[in-house]
């Protein structure tokens, strides 16, 4: 059967009832049957009969898709049609390749871990391609770049990864016995490429509230990308070839836990591992137990640590929303947590903003194949978030806070953006 005909199930769920137009962020920002998942299912049914072409104007309707599922979630028929536009990539990438440009990242970047030696490059080139945008903390590029275009605000790649501090590197965990070692939790560290390459500052605040929860920490050595985004992109041998990699190299040490501060790639370790190794009788029960310790960060500090009620907070009376990824609260059904760590720092009142869990834009590969579709559906939440009257923008995924950070500068929004462990 191919990738298509595995889905004719899920298709022919689809009742035609239209419930999902009011939820889609893309139909809200486009207004055209084709940008809802009524629209989308229908054009990947008449894929399935033969009747449509793979064209570019298909792939198109496809592919601006966000994939945040909040069709999903208010399907009366319970249609997974994140399932089916996922497929509907991967079937366009069996028949044609995956584009160039993402094949030199997920190939040659991410897969084979040459990203530090690039990253050198790119740290040169940052100054002549990028200008300081400095009240944003971010750097704006000067020229339209591939897969980036111009004026997008964007954040300064990290001169040391994450996973290269020194003391990073010193909590490798290889070869150390035992789970608890009898003594306390033991927790593994999921770094994330948004973490380990663009805000390593969060993965040490998240290393330091392990630390004061109680919890002995280890960062496994060797971990790549989730392969997250080779999923969205339709590339499933490249997500397939990181899922085992990362597996393999986690099962190397010992754990209770496995958290990570990165939401998607909480979906990715959760779900996404299981969709493409599950197939495999061999591999079935190694991820399925892999999986089952996964936890994004507040989840583990909340619901598993009992952390809170210790939160440091910004040292000031704050004003704080927050802003729920689609990867947490949708995929993962993690709201209240974050929340609660919020609530519990001193200083800090929490004001919810109009629909906190709608999506900023970023999700599926949007933000790289139609900049500026992402960037209307930025200006709603950013609209949401300038009505909240809040001074900080809370939120639990390095992907939507780049995204937001752009959408909040672009709009004239002066708001923060924070991660939750950089609260707490
Ligand atoms: S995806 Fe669900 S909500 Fe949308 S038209 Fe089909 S059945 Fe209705
Ligand atoms: S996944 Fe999101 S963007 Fe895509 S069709 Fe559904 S609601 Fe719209």
């Amino acid at each position: 059967m191919n990738t298509l005909e595995l889905l004719k199930e899920e298709i022919e769920k689809c009742v035609r009832c239209g419930t999902c137009r009011s939820v889609c962020p893309t139909l809200k920002a486009i207004g055209r049957e084709t940008a809802c998942a009524r629209g989308r299912i229908t054009l990947v049914e008449h894929r399935l009969k033969g009747s449509l072409e793979l064209s570019g104007n298909y792939l198109r309707h496809i592919k601006e898709c966000t994939l945040c599922g909040a069709c999903k979630s208010n399907c009366p028929n319970g249609v997974d049609t994140v399932r089916i536009f996922a497929g509907a990539r991967a079937e366009a990438v069996e028949k044609e390749g995956v584009p160039y440009a993402a094949s030199v990242v997920f190939k040659n970047l991410l897969e084979s871990n040459r990203l530090p030696w690039a990253l050198k490059l790119a740290n040169r080139l940052q100054g002549v391609l990028f200008r300081d945008a400095v009240a944003s903390s971010g750097l704006l590029s000067r020229f339209p770049l591939p897969l980036i275009g111009s004026g997008r605000l964007l954040p300064p790649i990290a001169k040391t990864p994450f996973l290269e501090l020194p003391n990073v590197k010193a909590l490798s965990g290889h070869g150390r016995p035992g789970g608890a070692l009898g003594k306390a939790v033991r927790v593994a560290f999921y770094a994330g490429c948004g973490v380990n390459y663009l805000m390593p500052e969060i993965g040490t605040a998240s290393l330091d509230v392990l630390k004061r929860a109680g919890v002995e920490v280890v960062v496994p050595v060797g971990q790549v990308c989730c392969g997250m985004p080779a999923y969205a992109m339709g590339d499933r041998a490249t997500a397939r070839a990181m899922a085992l990699k990362n597996l393999d190299i986690f099962e190397s040490c010992n754990f209770d836990f496995v958290t990570t501060a990165c939401a998607t790639c909480g979906h990715g370790l959760k779900s996404l591992f299981k969709d493409m190794l599950g197939d495999d009788p061999e591999l079935k029960s190694r991820v399925e137990a892999f999986s089952k310790k996964v936890r994004d960060i507040s989840e583990l500090l909340v619901n598993e640590l009992g952390f809170k009620g210790k939160g440091r907070g910004p040292g000031h009376e704050t004003k704080v929303t927050y802003h729920d990824p689609c990867h947490l609260g949708r995929a993962q059904g993690v709201r209240e947590e974050p929340r609660a760590l919020i609530a519990s720092c001193p200083g800090v009142s929490l004001e919810e903003m109009k629909n906190p869990c709608s999506c900023c834009g970023l999700g599926g590969g949007l933000s790289l194949v139609n900049y500026e579709l992402s960037m209307e559906i930025a200006k709603r939440k950013a609209e949401n978030i300038r009505s909240s009257g809040a001074d900080v923008v809370v939120t639990a995924c390095p992907g939507c806070m780049v995204h937001l950070r752009d959408g909040l500068h672009r709009f004239g929004v002066n708001a923060k953006v924070a991660h939750v462990v950089e609260l707490l």
